[in-house]
């Protein structure tokens, strides 16, 4: 017996949810500095596959995942990166998507928040997982791009 989450598709058992498992990632983060260095991944790609970015945070989350992933950044140095934007510009721009918004096209994702949970057994497989999760969220984000960001995107 199990479910299917209606957002990213990850098959769940035992009553738990994708939300239920970010919500234990966080706490982990928040407790432990060796999982909480990829923070801004976590964040990133649960927020990506289940709706929770406006167009603008979207074409944003995919520029910051696209230098993580090139340059291959430490936790630290995404976190510094991720702050600096944040608080250089306050954003005439919301970051959560509204609930009047259209809908965005469905994405068959690789990775979710499910496999990660199942596979991890510590700090180390933790982190190497959720950059596999962010290496793969990014890869397959395109379709919900606004169209002419992903032309860029293409011609890149
Ligand atoms: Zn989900």
């Amino acid at each position: 017996m199990g479910e299917y989450c209606a957002d990213c598709g990850a098959f769940h058992t035992e009553g738990r949810t994708c939300q239920s498992i970010y919500h234990d990632f966080l706490a982990l983060e928040f407790e432990d500095s060796a999982y909480g260095q990829v923070h801004f991944l976590t964040v990133a790609c649960y927020m990506i596959q289940h709706n929770g970015y406006s167009g603008e945070a979207l074409v944003w989350v995919e520029s910051k995942l696209g230098t993580y992933l090139m340059y291959n950044l430490s936790g630290p140095e995404i976190r510094k990166l991720a702050a600096k934007d944040t608080s250089s510009s306050i954003r005439n721009w919301e970051v959560n998507r509204q609930r009047e918004a259209p809908p965005l096209p469905k994405v068959s994702w690789s990775m979710t928040i499910a496999d990660v949970k199942q596979q991890m057994h510590d700090a180390e497989s933790y982190c190497e997982l959720i950059i596999e999760w962010g290496r793969r969220t990014w890869r397959e984000m395109g379709p919900l791009l606004p169209e002419k960001d992903q032309q860029k995107r293409q011609s890149d």
